[in-house]
């Protein structure tokens, strides 16, 4: 195992990050989508990977019992991709190219394929075409997004908002920085739009509490009375939106 590993659960990619440090004893955590091994810097090879195995099979156990199982998707030629914003079909093109690409043209999603990739679904395959296409959507709906955000900023808030980006994150809805930054969740480009609009409350909320003190509470609240139940509908249901 080298220091690029990785494990696939729910067909989501875990990097495996090694750090070594002066301790006696190593060490592991999960946080998002990457699993933490904290090891001491004198060991031997061998007990090395003894050690990253068992992480490895406990990190794996631990996120099988997680109630964030994607459902399974079976990319089909033709087949939509249904968004709140917009419906589009998918095109797969067979290309003399290395890596898998893509564009969006009005609806159609079209994937270009290495000639040599002989079967769509396996599951690297699926973690990229996924990955691909949620970039592309997050890009096509940009503006949207960013208008949403802008009006629910100026209507509630008049925060100073620096960058919003639309990434794949497949654990967390959202975040934001110190820097001003709003990251959101590709994933919510299938939401329901008041689960959207829900997540942006509270991440422009968090500009002005950091922290989910009963303040910050008190600021989505006022805003989302029903804010609850949201969260609770994201929570049970946040593995079905999925590319
Ligand atoms: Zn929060």
């Amino acid at each position: 195992m080298n220091d690029e590993e990785f494990i696939i659960v729910n067909n989501i990619k875990y990097k495996i990050n090694l750090e070594y440090e002066f301790r006696k004893t190593a060490n592991v955590s999960i946080k998002n989508e990457t699993i933490n091994i904290k090891l001491p810097k004198l060991l031997s090879k061998k007990k090395k990977y003894e050690i990253i195995n068992k992480f490895a099979k406990w990190a794996k156990k631990k996120l099988l019992k997680q109630k964030l199982k994607p459902k399974e998707i079976i990319y089909k030629q033709g087949e939509y991709i249904n968004t709140e914003k917009k419906n589009y079909v998918l095109n797969f093109i067979k290309k003399d190219i290395k890596n898998i690409t893509g564009k969006i043209v009005h609806n159609n999603l079209i994937i270009n394929l290495p000639k040599n990739i002989k079967t769509i679904n396996t599951s690297i395959n699926k973690i990229k075409i996924s990955k691909l296409i949620g970039k592309l959507i997050a890009s096509d709906q940009k503006t949207y997004i960013e208008n949403k955000i802008s009006k629910i900023n100026n209507r509630f808030f008049n925060e100073k908002i620096n960058l919003i980006t639309i990434k794949n994150m497949r654990t967390r809805w959202g975040s934001c920085s110190s820097k001003k930054n709003i990251n959101l969740s590709t994933k919510l480009l299938l939401v329901p739009e008041y689960c959207l609009d829900y997540v942006i409350v509270h991440e422009i909320a968090h500009l002005k509490q950091p922290n989910h003190s009963k303040k910050f509470w008190i600021i989505v609240e006022n805003i989302i009375p029903e804010y609850k139940k949201i969260n609770k509908h994201l929570k049970d249901n946040g593995y079905k939106y999925n590319f």
